[in-house]
């Protein structure tokens, strides 16, 4: 009996844990929300809440520090937010984007 309740505990928290990781990579935009990227500005998400990058899930520490994507407004390591892009709800000035929104909006250029 102490080993069944013991085993339905583990299996409680396995599948708590795999509805996290479940939750932490439905990260992928819309169409719908690609087509937005750069021309308003983002909500930024906390930088407290976040404790690895969105992109690439590194963790942050000392020296992995977090950049904020000017675009989709996620945290993002320097690794995946190399890149600056021009902004429309910047005027198109340049700014530090992360590589989603970066290829994203490289894409988009050919249309303008
Ligand atoms: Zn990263
Ligand atoms: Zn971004």
């Amino acid at each position: 009996m102490v080993v069944f309740l013991f085993l339905k505990t583990i299996i409680f928290f396995l599948s708590f844990f795999f509805s996290s990781v479940r939750n932490s990579t439905s990260s992928i935009l819309t169409p719908e929300e690609a087509g937005k990227i750069g021309n308003s500005a983002p909500v930024w998400v906390p930088d407290r809440r976040v404790t690895m990058c969105q992109n690439c899930a590194v963790e942050f520490s000392v020296l992995v520090r977090r950049h904020h994507c000017r675009a989709c407004g996620k945290v993002v390591c320097a690794p995946c937010s190399g890149n600056r892009a021009p902004l429309r709800y910047r005027d198109f000035e340049s700014a530090r984007v992360c590589d989603e929104c970066f290829e994203f909006l490289e894409k988009g250029k050919t249309f303008f």
